[in-house]
């Protein structure tokens, strides 16, 4: 299949390739966007088939379902049993935006885009492209991340191009997203309400709106524990391809830890990645040192996180030591997915 990739400006939307990309979900092909979160692979949510073809192209496990991404509240309507009051609550709050919500579902989601469950994923992006798209394609969009199961989520269309090209009949491609990470997953079907899986919105700013809110054990456990609720956070995601290993610590007892590990490596005669801050950037004596952002503002470590993971690929190193991040705000979101990437190996110093 030919991957057509068109440029799009989300200050300017080119209507006809909107209408393109709109038919194509229609017709049930598929089309990867940019949203706020990381870029999506689209499929019309409602045709069971269309979704089956986002399994296909991803490699992706069919018990790991999709999130279904609407436009309005009217859309949400439809797709969902019931809407608890804390959902319009949340919904009012932080949509459009990145947070999904776990609902029952209607009989017209078919059990293809829910992997089989009787509960809907529904999330309203706010990117403008991904708003149009939906629109254009029906209202119903179901995407999960546009890149090939297991490999980290694509954050810029070349990620996008690098894992799917020749799968999918189109590619939009607007640019680097904003925040870099998946969205937050908040199971609103229970009470209190569970965050299945941390991302921007976070646990302090849902209490804030609902009072108690619960976090997935399966989270803060080791892998090997109870299965997480959500399903695909069971699988290796966001893996690259060298082991990767977290470093936990104070400062300068992080650097000199990572320093040691990496010359004993080296020695070894193997290629050894690094991943630093702008803080600590200049004190990485040896290996292929890469900056992820600035601990002054963790949103920057979010954003390039994914893009540094699979340069680390594209530099064929056989390891990676990381600097471990804050666990406040988005900082919880980025170590969950550096952790799941590492497969849990971090070292305390
Ligand atoms: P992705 O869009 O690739 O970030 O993956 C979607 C995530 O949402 C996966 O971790 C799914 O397991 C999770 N998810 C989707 N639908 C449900 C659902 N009905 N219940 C729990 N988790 C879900
Ligand atoms: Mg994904």
């Amino acid at each position: 299949m030919k991957t057509i990739i068109n440029k799009i400006n989300d200050r300017q939307l080119n209507s006809d390739i909107i209408k393109k990309a709109g038919n194509i979900l229609r017709e049930g092909g598929l089309v990867a966007f940019p949203t706020e979160t990381v870029y999506g692979l689209g499929a019309d949510a409602l045709n069971e088939n269309a979704a089956k073809k986002i399994y296909a192209a991803k490699g992706r496990p069919s018990d790991n379902p999709l999130i279904v991404h609407i436009a309005d509240m009217e859309a949400l309507e439809k797709i969902v049993r019931d809407i608890p009051d804390a959902a319009r609550t949340v919904a009012e709050r932080y949509w459009p935006g990145p947070l999904t919500m776990i609902f029952n579902k209607s009989s017209v989601v078919p059990y293809g885009t829910t992997g089989g469950l009787d509960t809907v994923a529904v999330r309203m992006p706010s990117h403008k492209v991904a708003c149009a798209l939906i629109e254009a394609g029906g209202g119903y969009i179901a995407a999960p991340s546009a890149n090939t199961s297991g490999r980290p989520s694509p954050t810029k269309a070349e990620h996008v191009k690098e894992d799917m090209e020749g799968k999918i009949e189109m590619i939009l491609d607007g640019g680097t997203v904003e925040i870099g990470l998946e969205s937050t997953i908040l199971d609103i079907s229970v009470t209190p309400p569970m965050i299945l899986r941390p991302g921007a919105v976070t646990k302090e700013m849902l209490e804030e709106l609902l009072g108690e809110v619960t976090v997935d054990n399966a989270l803060l456990d080791e892998e090997g524990g109870d299965p997480p609720k959500a399903p695909g956070m069971k699988y290796r995601h966001y893996a690259p391809k060298a082991k990767l290993c977290v470093v936990e610590g104070d400062g300068e007892a992080v650097v000199k830890e990572i320093n040691r590990i990496a010359d004993e490596n080296i020695q070894k005669g193997n290629r050894v990645g690094i991943i630093g801050t702008q803080e600590s950037i200049g004190a990485y004596l040896n290996g292929v040192v890469k900056c992820i952002g600035t601990r002054q503002d963790e949103t920057t470590i979010a954003n390039h996180l994914y893009a540094v993971l699979r340069e680390f690929d594209e530099e064929d190193v056989d390891c990676i030591l990381s600097e471990a991040f804050s666990g406040d705000g988005i900082g919880n979101a980025v170590m969950n997915r550096l952790l799941k990437a590492a497969g849990h190996h971090i070292i305390q110093v």
